[in-house]
């Protein structure tokens, strides 16, 4: 399978749609957020991580980089995987090409996911997501609502809201995606990858567009 990276804005859908190309192909899902959240607060290194979640920060890249080496590593990633939320800046982006190359792998796609910024606010307001398996669903968009409320289509968990889906933090995480993920697109649109995707459309509608972009460049 290509290997692909998201770039895409807090709330865009990386999530979702990352984990539909999963069950298409699948593959491991591999989000870099989650593993954060995994992560103890029992340690210094843990508190360090909630805090800078919280606050809409990116981790610093050595502990990111060391997280994702580690995953990769694991036997259900042989087949190919989607990574979600990295690389989220320069930095990590050519951590990434350097760790593929030594695989003799390079990065195929970057799906871009344009969406405006008020958008994003309201779906950052109604977004409840399921602690156990992941799911993410919307209160308010018909099309994402959970089938019972507040209990989880998939494995019917009570759906609780992170702790960084709020306005201030949305605004802070909004900043850092600006200022830190954004060049990104320059980065890889200099590569001849880049794929940007009107995210204003529904989960389904942009899947569709994607597995257009994914089977043209598979080989
Ligand atoms: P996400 O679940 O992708 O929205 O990520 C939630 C938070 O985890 C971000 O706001 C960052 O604090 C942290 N995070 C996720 N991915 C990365 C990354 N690649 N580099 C640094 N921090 C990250």
């Amino acid at each position: 399978m290509k290997n692909i990276v998201f770039i895409a804005p807090p709330a865009a859908g990386k999530g979702t749609q990352s984990k539909k190309i999963c069950s298409f192909y699948k593959v491991p899902h591999i989000s870099i957020g989650d593993l954060l959240r995994d992560i103890s607060t029992d340690t210094e290194e843990g508190k360090y991580i909630a805090q800078q979640m919280k606050q809409g920060i990116l981790v610093k890249d050595e502990t990111i980089a060391h997280l994702l080496e580690e995953r990769l590593q694991k036997e259900d990633c042989v087949n190919g995987y989607v990574l979600d939320g990295f690389p989220r800046n320069k930095e990590q982006a050519i951590i990434y090409d350097k760790m593929l190359s030594k695989l003799g792998k390079k990065v195929d796609i970057a799906l871009y996911l344009e969406i405006e910024y008020e958008a994003l606010k309201d779906r950052i307001a109604y977004r409840v997501s399921c602690p156990n398996c992941g799911h993410v669903f919307n209160t308010r968009i018909d099309t994402l609502k959970p089938k019972k409320e507040g209990l989880c289509d998939h494995c019917h968990h009570i759906l609780t809201k992170r702790s960084d889906d709020n306005e201030d933090s949305f605004k802070k995480r909004w900043n850092t995606y600006q200022t830190e993920t954004e060049p990104l697109i320059d980065f890889y649109k200099q590569k001849n990858i880049l794929h940007p995707i009107n995210s204003m459309q529904t989960a389904d509608e942009i899947f569709k567009e994607i597995l257009q972009i994914l089977e043209e460049g598979a080989s």
